[in-house]
């Protein structure tokens, strides 16, 4: 199945493969700009995300390991949910502005 979707400013191009277990193979890219804010001086600003990833959509509770995918545990697969998902990781991350970044790189040196 072709995934294609949208979520605030970020795309999940992938492709998913539905093992016997149901399990989800997903494997695509993540592109696009999602609005952070700036851990230092809180203002936001719009961080660029390009990627590959690779997730295993697995039913919870799962125990295993995995090194390869990214676990991603879900009840039933959504493709939206997922993307959602991300988006709340890339916006939790430890985001800095460029303009702190120039003034850390200043002290720096
Ligand atoms: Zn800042």
């Amino acid at each position: 199945m072709e995934i294609n979707k949208n979520f605030q400013g970020l795309e999940l191009k992938a492709k998913s493969n539905k093992l016997k277990d149901g399990t989800f193979i997903i494997e695509g890219t993540l592109q696009g700009s999602v609005e952070v804010e700036c851990i230092k001086c809180l203002k936001t600003f719009k961080k660029e995300v390009n990627e590959n990833v690779k997730f295993k959509v697995v039913k919870p509770p799962y125990k295993g390991f995995d090194e390869e995918y990214d676990i991603i545990e879900m009840e039933k697969f959504d493709p939206v949910e997922l993307l959602k998902s991300e988006v709340e990781l890339i916006k939790n991350d430890y985001n800095v502005c460029d303009e702190c970044k120039q003034k850390e790189f200043n002290k720096e040196f």
